[in-house]
């Protein structure tokens, strides 16, 4: 377990509230903290000085004093966390800071801040109030374990083991954050219908409203200076606080002088997903089981309600069966004739949703709970009403199928906006004074023209640092000239023998990157048995025990798709060389990507070299960057795509990654690795 001030520090009593401390600027410049001879070279064990990170604090420094935007492309080992860290401490304003990954909030929280605060103030003089938010799933929901308890609707063992430790560790956890019960699995059934999530709050009505670890979290957040979350919490909010129309008590998150957005390649597809409606099957199950759960409880649960229970259950699933068939993601762009054939079933399910509306209503004196289930079949009403009926020019409507555990299919409906620029440029940039967007991977072909168009940003500064490893010695980039192109049936087998020799070369040590599944199993399998090295495979074993695993194994070789391509950092020799199987363009019949591709050539644009290239080249680059994480490593890159040499648009990956040294002979490769240039 955690320490109970795990998610929030403070050195002082909440209230009063004092002024947050600050350290003011005619006391020492940002020169005077990060140069030679600095703060921050006297402070930081492991101190180097980096020209970029200066730079960056001087951008940051300058964008919220000025009150500007600013987007600033700062690569691995700029230092960029306390490159933002120190203007904003010294800015007095209240900030979020909102990240792609839970590593980087706990770095922030854990390590830099704290650091921070040890150079800054070194005589404790005064503390950051810092507050670190995770989404309302992450925490407990008192009312609902109070009111399991004594329900026999536990199924199994197992649950009921889960839910004895979650019930004592309830009496004792300052945060309700289930990180600190290492014993839940990740996957635990019992969490999931305990958990804090929005849909069934009661909020004020809640009779644990006071003792409730979202009312808490709240208002630590007011309290805070700086405040940590990352971007599904920011814009899960965002959306709350623009469906209710900027209420002064919607959402979670308090009003900022800034946000600052870390990781922020990934701000379209997140923003995306939340200003976006959907509905599933479970989602209705959901609603029913807990109508069905609190009433009984209640005692009320009566023949008519269990009957519109009934006919809800009974439509939804004949509904949902009746949709296109298919696995994953599709686009459902025949909704007009689907209506047209199934318009019934859809009347009807619709209805249901009526009766069970109408039959709450009429129940005479109802607990709170019971408005709020008035309240989630009403919204599920209208949002199934949205995702058949819409015409939104600004909308893609699609389908996905998943399986879930115990033979479960789930089924979603989904709406998505095909531009978000538009809805950020409203809801987000008009309102803020500042926002300073930052990852190692934003600009393409040297500029930033591709994420201002995706994200809606005008009028901002930019900033392009440079980076502070020494790329052209560190890591060797090679093309095979001589591979057919990927797409075509021959590639896999010649790929399978290339990575083999590479393999060799470099001892193992290496992350294998591939754009499908199928590509990664296939490979793997004409490799199982071929090589020395021991072979990791994703979806073997979680992430995290994947990862272990391979630092821990030496020469290991990983083979894994689109999740490792970002967020994963394994510094040292233990990773010598990263190959990628092929330029990563989304897949063009994803319907969200269909959709987007569409609509810029709709309006006369090119998607391929405006959308598809651009964010092929962000991937490219995230998936690199695993390589090189620190002024030691050295290793070697391999693309086996050699497009990227013989195409038009392979000008712009190649303009758009670090001058890597290149070659396109594996007699250079040998020559890298035996000349004891690699990491050997
Ligand atoms: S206020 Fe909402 S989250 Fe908090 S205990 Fe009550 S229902 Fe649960």
């Amino acid at each position: 377990m955690v320490g109970s001030d795990s998610y929030y520090r403070d050195s002082v009593a909440p209230t009063p509230q004092p002024a947050a401390p600050t350290v003011k600027k005619q006391d020492i410049s940002l020169y005077q903290f990060f140069g030679p001879g600095g703060v921050l070279s006297r402070t930081h064990p492991a101190y180097e000085f980096r020209r970029g990170q200066l730079q960056m604090a001087q951008a940051v420094e300058q964008a919220l004093e000025e009150k500007r935007h600013l987007i600033v492309e700062a690569g691995t080992g700029t230092g960029k966390t306390l490159a933002y860290l120190v203007p904003v401490i010294r800015s007095g304003k209240r900030v979020i800071i909102s990240t792609g990954t839970k590593n980087l909030q706990e770095q922030l929280f854990h390590k830099d801040i704290p650091f921070l605060e040890q150079a800054l103030f070194p005589g404790g003089e005064g503390r950051l109030n810092v507050c670190y938010m995770k989404g309302r799933n992450n925490y407990l929901c008192r009312k609902k374990l109070y009111d399991l308890t004594g329900q026999p609707v536990l199924s199994g063992l197992e649950e009921i083991e889960h839910y004895r430790a979650i019930a004592a560790w309830e009496k004792t956890t300052q945060t309700g954050d289930r990180a600190e019960l290492a014993e839940l699995p990740e996957a635990s059934a019992l969490w999931h219908k305990i958990d804090a999530r929005s849909d069934a709050c009661l909020g004020q009505k809640c009779s644990s409203w006071d003792k409730c670890f979202i009312t808490e979290m709240h208002r630590r957040a007011m309290e805070s200076d700086i405040i940590i979350v990352n971007h599904h919490l920011f814009f899960a909010d965002l959306s709350i606080k623009q469906q209710a129309e900027y209420a002064p008590d919607a959402g979670i998150l308090p009003e900022v002088g800034a946000v600052i957005f870390d990781e922020a390649h990934e701000l379209e597809d997140v923003a995306g997903s939340y200003f976006g409606v959907s509905v599933s099957n479970g989602r209705v199950e959901e609603l029913c089981r807990d109508v069905e759960a609190s009433l009984q409880r209640n005692h009320m649960l009566s023949a008519s309600i269990s009957g519109a229970l009934k006919s809800l259950r009974e439509r939804s699933m004949f509904f949902f069966a009746l949709l296109p068939q298919g696995e994953g993601r599709f686009s459902f762009e025949n909704r007009r004739e689907f209506l047209e054939e199934n318009g019934d079933e859809f009347t009807g399910l619709q209805q249901s949703f009526t009766r069970l509306g109408s039959e709450l209503e009429n129940l005479p004196s109802k607990p709170e709970e019971v408005f709020n289930f008035g309240r989630r079949t009403q919204e599920l009403q209208v949002q199934f009403g949205f995702l058949m009926e819409s015409e939104d020019r600004n909308t893609v409507f699609w389908i996905e199928r998943r399986r879930g555990g115990r033979d479960k299919l789930n089924v979603y409906l989904q709406a998505t906006p095909i531009d978000v620029a538009a809805i950020l440029k409203t809801c987000l940039f008009d309102q803020l004074e500042c926002a300073v967007l930052t990852s190692a991977t934003l600009a393409v072909g040297g500029g930033f023209e591709y994420m201002r168009r995706r994200l809606g940003l005008e009028h901002t500064r930019e900033s392009i640092l440079p980076s502070h490893f020494d790329y052209e010695n560190q890591a060797l980039f090679y093309v095979p000239p001589d591979l057919p192109d990927p797409r075509t049936p021959q590639f896999a087998v010649k790929a399978a023998d290339r990575i083999r020799r590479l393999l060799e070369i470099t001892r193992g040590r290496a992350f294998v990157l591939f754009t499908s599944y199928a590509q990664m199993n296939d490979v793997y399998q004409r490799l199982l048995g071929e090589l020395d090295f021991p072979m990791l495979l994703q979806g073997d074993a979680p992430k995290s025990v994947l990862l272990e695993e391979f630092r821990l194994t030496p020469n290991a070789v990983l083979f894994a798709t689109s999740s490792f391509w970002q967020g994963v950092d394994v510094q040292g020799e233990q990773l010598s060389c990263v190959i990628i199987d092929r330029l990563p363009f989304a897949v063009p019949s994803d319907p969200v990507v269909a959709a987007r591709v569409k609509s810029i050539d709709a309006e006369g644009g090119n998607a391929f070299f405006q959308y598809q290239v651009p964010a092929a080249v962000i991937t490219l680059k995230q998936g690199f960057g695993r390589l090189i994480r620190s002024l030691h490593d050295r290793g070697l890159l391999v693309l086996l795509d050699n497009r990227i040499l013989k195409k038009q648009y392979g000008r712009v990956f190649v303009e758009s990654l670090p001058n890597y040294r290149k070659t396109t002979e594996l007699a250079a490769v040998e020559e890298w690795f035996g000349a004891g240039q690699g990491k050997l």
